[in-house]
């Protein structure tokens, strides 16, 4: 099984695509991650993308859909995959359904994750992450139930927040988001593939609804 979670920044798409990939065993990939792991560690890529994610703009195409190409393989992912951040424009939309067509796969589900704008900036303004196993938190949302301890693995004083979740860079992501990936949806859309789940929910109830969509249609 294949899905795509989309959503603007914020909306909730690594919390639950964690969840996704625990219960189905999918495989998940996060460009996001993915990219920040590249800057960390200093590589060609990470110097490339590091001035592109911290102004919060996109980087090139080119270079996310070859990062996806070699992503997707069933080597890498033998029970399918769930994208999170990726397509953001309607040139990776394309060059991922030409890649799936051509090894004859395709994308089970297109989950839209709702949030209005002002919801997003809360959500990224309180957002913070276990720097030893990337689970999330946030400070209103999701506190760690010890303080200062991550709820998953137990590292303490671990915690991190991205460069890039600070209020200047959220309104450009935001701005690139309108722009550039909301026209994603009337793409998913007309292909019958997008569903629409309320993101404003609390996460567990977000949670329950994509297990809904899916345990259906997996069935049907
Ligand atoms: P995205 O990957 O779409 O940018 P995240 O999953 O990182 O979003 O979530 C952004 C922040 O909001 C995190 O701090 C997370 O703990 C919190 N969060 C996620 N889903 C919800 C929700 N349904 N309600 C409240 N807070 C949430
Ligand atoms: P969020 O969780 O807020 O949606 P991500 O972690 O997915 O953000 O992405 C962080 C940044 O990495 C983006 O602002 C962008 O600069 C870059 N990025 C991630 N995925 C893509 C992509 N598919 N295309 C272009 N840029 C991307
Ligand atoms: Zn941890």
């Amino acid at each position: 099984m294949n899905i795509i979670l989309l959503g603007p920044p914020g909306a909730g798409k690594g919390t639950q695509s964690d969840f996704l990939r625990d219960q189905y065993g999918l495989t998940k990939l996060a460009t996001g991650d993915m990219l920040r792991a590249a800057v960390a560690s200093g590589s060609e890529l990470g110097k490339k993308a590091k001035a592109v994610m911290e102004s919060g703009g996109l980087v090139s195409d080119d270079i996310m859909i070859g990062i996806i190409r070699e992503a997707i393989s069933d080597k890498n992912c033998p029970n399918g995959f769930i994208l999170d951040g990726f397509p953001r424009t309607t040139a990776q939309a394309e060059a991922l359904d030409a890649m799936l067509a051509a090894e004859g796969k395709k994308i089970d589900h297109v989950i839209e994750l709702e949030v209005n704008d002002a919801e997003m900036v809360a959500r990224i303004s309180g957002r913070f992450s276990c720097g030893k196993c990337g689970a999330g938190f946030h400070d209103s949302f999701k506190p760690p139930k010890v303080k200062d301890t991550c709820d998953s693995c137990g590292a303490v004083g671990a915690f991190t927040r991205r460069a890039d979740d600070k209020a200047e860079t959220v309104a450009k992501r935001l701005e690139q988001y309108h722009a550039m990936t909301a026209p994603l949806l009337p793409y998913y859309r007309a292909r019958g593939s997008l569903h629409g789940v309320n993101g404003m929910a609390p996460i567990a109830e977000v949670t329950t609804a994509l297990q809904k969509l899916i345990g259906k249609k997996a069935a049907a």
